[in-house]
């Protein structure tokens, strides 16, 4: 077998090449980073349980009608993808006031916002992902005034199309986390993962705000049972079918 050829290592996934150019694999790892990775850290079986998380999520995504990356998951901690060019936004979906937006808004952890809220980050570690404006991700020609309009549009759907899901496995989801990417004919494609390390989810069997947490925000915060966590959204994932 070929030694494969690895394109890109971040704090989550390996991206290797395939013998097709318009394919990629992706590679979860157990590898674990919080606040801009100054807090690294390693979860016992994250990358299988992300990954079989992502796979069912994507799945679901592309029945109910929103293009995806996803192609198959031919090993447990590995998707194969459509390769696109990344656009370096994080399109966040707010549902709930968590971290930051409480931090810079003073708005009080919990409150359930009149209408969900998308944010747009710089995806840059360097500058630490900063919140922009849609003057400034203009201004830095992140993505056109259509694209942005698109991803707006495409991000509202997608919490619609997940927040009922999650709502069947007894999971607020709180907020979440969104990259997409161009393919090679300009097609807009929802890329990267959909896990506990991007999305905020809490557990509507638990009133208690600790205990109710299933994401990252459990290694965020030292909170314990972090893979506990992660293992039970798998569960309460697999267990819906896709297009239900
Ligand atoms: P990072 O540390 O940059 O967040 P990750 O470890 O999460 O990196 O993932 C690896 C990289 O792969 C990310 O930069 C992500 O944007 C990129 N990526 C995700 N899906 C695709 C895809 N379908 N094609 C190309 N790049 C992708
Ligand atoms: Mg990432």
């Amino acid at each position: 077998m070929f030694a494969r050829q690895k394109l890109y290592e971040g704090k989550a996934k390996i991206i290797y090449a395939t013998d097709d150019p318009e394919i990629l694999l992706a590679h979860f790892k157990d590898d674990a980073t919080a606040f801009n990775a100054q807090k690294r850290g390693q979860i016992a079986g994250k990358g299988e349980m992300n990954c079989a998380i992502s796979s069912h999520l994507f799945q679901h995504l592309e029945s109910a009608g929103i293009a995806t990356h996803w192609i198959d998951r031919p090993a447990p901690n590995e998707l194969r993808v459509r390769s696109v060019q990344i656009i370096p936004l994080e399109v966040v979906v707010r549902n709930i006031a968590a971290g930051s937006l409480c931090q810079q808004t003073g708005l009080e952890l919990g409150t359930v916002l009149p209408h969900p809220l998308v944010d747009f980050y710089y995806k840059n570690d360097a500058l630490g992902d900063p919140l922009l404006t849609r003057d400034r991700l203009l201004l830095l020609q992140l993505a056109t005034s259509e694209q942005v309009d698109q991803l707006q549009t495409l991000a509202l759907q997608i919490n619609q199309i997940l927040s009922a899901f999650f709502q069947e496995c007894n999971i607020t989801l709180v907020d979440f986390k969104l990259e997409f990417g161009l393919a090679n004919q300009g097609q807009l494609l929802l890329a990267d993962e959909i896990s506990p390390d991007t999305c905020r989810l809490w557990n509507q069997s638990e009133t208690d705000p600790n205990l109710r947490i299933l994401d990252k925000d459990r290694f965020r915060r030292d909170l314990g049972n972090i893979e506990a966590a992660y293992h039970e959204v798998m569960e309460r994932v697999l267990a819906h079918a896709p297009q239900s």
